[in-house]
């Protein structure tokens, strides 16, 4: 917006000039040398109106892009080239942090059309908007420690998908997880870290001798299924192939998530 005001005003600028030069007659050479800067004003003008014409046209291709995500249509298939392509942009150190302005904020006061959904860890380290480079808005992040599942986290999954529209829900698991290694370490855990453990135990059984990145994927995997199988809101959408549940696994290493083969 503060471009095309400055365009505007380069606009009206060298306008106002070229109405004052009307008023000379063009009778002797000053008069033609003061015809000759006009025709230069008109080359000028002629320059910036394209330029303006042009930008604002850039400027409603970006307003489109936002009206597709508002509608509720972002597809999964789409969902994830996007968290792809901002991945990849963190991982390349060039993230752009994108509409995380007041311009964003003041948009979205009265309504959310996130593009995805990320149950992810509560790590410190594993952010879902800054390692996949989005803004406001963008995400709905359930996050619990060793992205478990249980009532609470499936309600707001549902919200989301029923009432938000969401199309596509990730279950982010990462490298380095305390709460896997903590359900891989056979001396247990105490106080209510044990009801995180018991849900992820039988990743643990079903990698024993592998290491604990297989555990994590394992139980990213079994967290997809239960999702996938939750009765009565997310079975019939998943079936009905209105929404999509993946897993993926993030690198506290490289910034880098893959996503594991559904
Ligand atoms: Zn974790």
């Amino acid at each position: 917006m503060t471009i095309l005001v400055s365009v505007g005003t380069f606009v009206f600028h060298p306008l106002i000039l070229f109405s004052a030069g009307m008023k000379f007659s063009f009778r002797n050479p000053e008069d033609l040398l003061i015809k000759e800067n006009i025709m230069k004003n008109q080359k000028y003008i002629i320059s910036i109106l394209i330029a303006g014409i042009l930008m604002v046209g850039v400027s409603d291709r970006i307003q489109a892009k936002g009206d597709d995500q508002k509608a509720g249509t972002v597809k999964p298939a789409q969902a994830k080239q996007l968290l792809v392509e901002g991945n990849a942009r963190f991982v390349s150190g060039k993230s752009i942090h994108p509409r995380q302005n007041a311009d964003r904020r003041s948009e979205l006061t009265n309504s959310q059309h996130p593009f995805a959904i990320v149950l992810g860890c509560a790590d410190s380290r594993t952010g879902p908007e800054i390692i996949f480079d989005q803004g406001l808005g963008d995400l709905f992040v359930v996050r619990e420690a060793g992205n478990v599942i249980d009532d609470h986290t499936i309600g707001g999954i549902e919200y989301a998908v029923e009432h938000v529209h969401v199309k596509l829900v990730v279950v982010l698991g990462h490298q380095r997880c305390g709460a896997i290694a903590a359900a891989r370490d056979t001396a247990g855990a105490d106080g209510h870290i044990k009801s995180l453990l018991v849900t992820i135990q039988p990743a643990v059984n079903a990698t024993k001798g592998q290491d604990a990145e297989a555990t994590c994927k394992a139980h990213v995997q079994n967290m997809v299924h239960a999702l996938q199988t939750s009765e009565p809101v997310l079975k019939k959408l998943v079936q009905s192939g209105e929404i999509k549940i993946v897993g993926a696994y993030y690198s506290l290493e490289t910034g880098a998530v893959s996503f594991l083969e559904e």
